[in-house]
């Protein structure tokens, strides 16, 4: 059979196509870094190799002895880079290399503007490993074939980068795969083996597989007896010219930041540095090694559910899975890195290592240990690192006060809040309990769906005129974290917008009980008045004291859902709760006042509809019926 009759042609996934275009361009001016990501999958497919041979050594049939080889071919313009790793079958090659199978891929290519300048900032953060061959080739060539299948198994997938590509059978495939760049014209720079090398020494040397380039033989005239030699096809001995050591291995004091840079860059799949790292040999019952980097930008599928962590587990230097929840819990997912146990035994199912009681001390381990590295950077003097850090992964430190427990007091520690004292999310728990006013035992927030509706609520009039701090939350997630975090160092944390207000202990409050009395006596018949004019929209209607300057607004019952969280709900399409509001009433305001005189007046019911409009709309949201209010209001107007 001809091989041609094998050849079958594919055409890309659209979001490939549009990935490589952004790709080159926007990585051009730094195309070095293609080696970099074809060894760093080369030494992944070693290491999965190695794990999957601890229970099956036929894998490696007879050749345990995994490697690199870097080959450059100047006459003929090509790079190779091969490995005797795992290698991949043809629906591998068909899933990982024509498609990019991570799950919010298509969501990130929607929001490229299509604008080349601001989308390149964007592909960092999305990581493109194999496909960066196109930087410097015209024409890639991979053939590979799976460890333990036959000979006859291999796969030779083949793309000029130009929206296709074809895949053929190939009979006598050896094992791992072989990558072959066809350079591009304009790249003669890398046609030179002194180039790959030091590119290879800047950064493979930690790479723990040997990587193989021909010796470089020493310098001689261009003359008629090295011609010769190239003829006569001598093979040319190869020589091991990286380190081969596992960097996290190694003792601090021996490393650069600049190796913990490079090394980041290989196992966090990023092409800009990490913001921090930590790294650490944990000795006592169990023993393991940390290194854990912070990445400067979240990874563009951090939010979506699927998101996985980039932390590695090695046992004794040999890799064996991504970290799972068994071994880093959920909200930790920002880390990549690597986790090395000494106690974990190699040859057992991954499903039997996830129930080994080393998993979970590693896990309440490498949390403690994240959880001081990020208590370092927060109590720094210039606290910028940590701003920097918060403004990336903040929310996934809510999600943590929420999902973990055991830390919760640790971690709420670490958040950071907007509130009336600043716009920027600067404000700790510590800082607002610090600032209490004097009898004051409960700290104060309101949710809203974004700073400035919550910056102008009405709910803010008591506590500016007494000068009481209260906290601005505005993420989506802040209404979830609000129903988990209930209190911090025993103070009670507390909505301003739910149930009753008491700030008659905190001092500074010049109303009596007595004349708080008095007003809503004065107010009674009013309050009933407006219930009857609003039926049903309210669960009740009564007299406040949270308000100096609005006449309305309205509050949640105490157990209720705030009126933010079903708006959040209602837009994400989820179904909520069918909670009413409470509506109180200012007796100060001169609305009220003048209702109150007028009980009987014919229009009382098309105020108080007015009235309760107005109170939604203050909350930022829309008012049942938009067109009524507006002619409720005209109508007003024109009297
Ligand atoms: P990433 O490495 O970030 O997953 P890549 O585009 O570099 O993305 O690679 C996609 C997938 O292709 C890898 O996850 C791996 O499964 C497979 N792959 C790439 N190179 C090799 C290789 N040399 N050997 C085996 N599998 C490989």
């Amino acid at each position: 059979m001809t091989q041609d009759s094998r050849k079958e042609e594919f055409t890309f996934q659209t979001e490939v196509k549009q990935l490589l275009d952004l790709m080159i361009h926007s990585l051009y001016s730094n195309r070095e870094i293609f080696l970099r990501e074809l060894i760093s999958n080369s030494s992944d497919a070693a290491d999965r190799l190695r794990f999957e041979a601890a229970t099956d050594d036929t894998l490696y049939e007879g050749d345990s002895d995994l490697h690199l080889e870097i080959r450059c071919d100047k006459e003929a313009r090509t790079i190779t880079v091969r490995d005797n790793g795992i290698g991949m079958n043809r629906d591998e090659v068909i899933d990982n290399i024509g498609t990019i199978a991570r799950s919010g891929t298509r969501a990130f290519c929607e929001n490229l503007s299509g604008d080349r300048a601001s989308d390149s900032q964007m592909i960092g953060q999305f990581g493109v490993g194999f496909y960066s061959a196109f930087l410097v080739a015209d024409r890639v060539t991979l053939t590979t074939r799976r460890a333990g299948m036959g000979a006859e198994h291999g796969v030779c997938w083949e793309s000029t980068g130009d929206g296709n590509y074809t895949l053929e059978t190939v009979e006598d495939a050896t094992r791992g795969t072989e990558v072959v760049l066809h350079l591009r014209e304009d790249a003669d720079e890398f046609n030179e083996a002194f180039r790959l090398r030091s590119i290879i020494h800047k950064y493979a040397d930690h790479i723990p597989f040997p990587i193989k380039m021909e010796a470089s033989k020493p310098p001689v005239e261009e003359d008629a007896a090295t011609e010769d030699v190239v003829d006569a096809e001598v093979v040319a001995e190869l020589e091991t010219i990286n380190q081969t050591s596992a960097l996290w291995t190694r003792p601090k004091s021996e490393l650069s930041d600049e190796d913990y840079q490079t090394f980041y860059k290989h196992v966090g799949h990023d092409f800009d540095d990490a913001h921090s790292w930590l790294h650490q040999k944990l000795e006592g019952k169990y023993e393991y090694t940390l290194l854990l980097y912070i990445p400067k930008n979240a990874p563009f599928d951090l939010w979506q559910a699927e998101s996985k962590s980039r932390v590695k587990l090695y046992v004794k230097r040999v890799y064996i899975m991504d970290a799972t929840d068994d071994l880093l819990p959920r909200w930790l997912r920002f880390a990549s890195g690597v986790i090395d146990s000494s106690d974990l035994p190699l040859n057992v199912s991954r499903e039997i290592l996830q129930q080994n009681p080393a998993m979970a001390a590693i896990k309440g381990g490498a949390t403690k240990r994240m959880l001081a590295h990020l208590e370092s950077l927060a109590k720094e003097e210039d606290s910028s690192q940590y701003r920097a850090f918060w403004d990336q992964f903040g929310g996934c430190l809510k999600e943590g006060v929420v999902e973990d427990y055991t830390n919760r007091k640790r971690i709420a520690s670490l958040l950071r809040f907007a509130s009336t004292n600043s716009d920027e999310q600067t404000v700790s728990l510590e800082d607002y309990i610090g600032r209490m006013k004097e009898g004051q035992d409960t700290i104060y927030f309101i949710t809203a769906d974004s700073l400035d509706a919550a910056k102008h609520s009405p709910h803010l009039e008591i506590f500016r005129k007494k000068d009481i701090e209260v906290l601005l939350l505005h993420d989506r997630i802040d209404e979830w974290l609000a129903t988990h975090l209930t209190e911090h160092n025993e103070k009670k944390l507390q909505s301003i917008a739910k149930g009753e207000l008491d700030l008659s202990k905190i001092a500074g409050d010049e109303e009596s009980e007595e004349e708080q009395k008095q007003k809503v006596e004065k107010a009674s018949a009013l309050v009933e008045k407006i219930k009857q004019s609003l039926g049903d929209k309210v669960k009740e209607v009564r007299v406040t004291s949270r308000l100096t300057e609005s006449p309305a607004c309205l509050i949640s019952d105490q157990f209720d859902i705030s009126g933010n969280l079903e708006r959040l709900l209602k837009q994400a399409g989820q179904s909520a709760p069918d909670v009413k509001p409470i509506l109180e009433i200012n007796p100060d305001h001169p609305l009220i006042i003048r209702m109150n005189l007028q009980l009987d007046h014919a229009d009382i019911e098309t105020w108080s509809q007015i009235l309760m409009d107005q109170a939604v709309l203050a909350e930022g949201a829309l008012p049942e019926d938009p067109a009524g209010f507006v002619r409720r209001v005209n109508e007003m107007l024109a009297k």
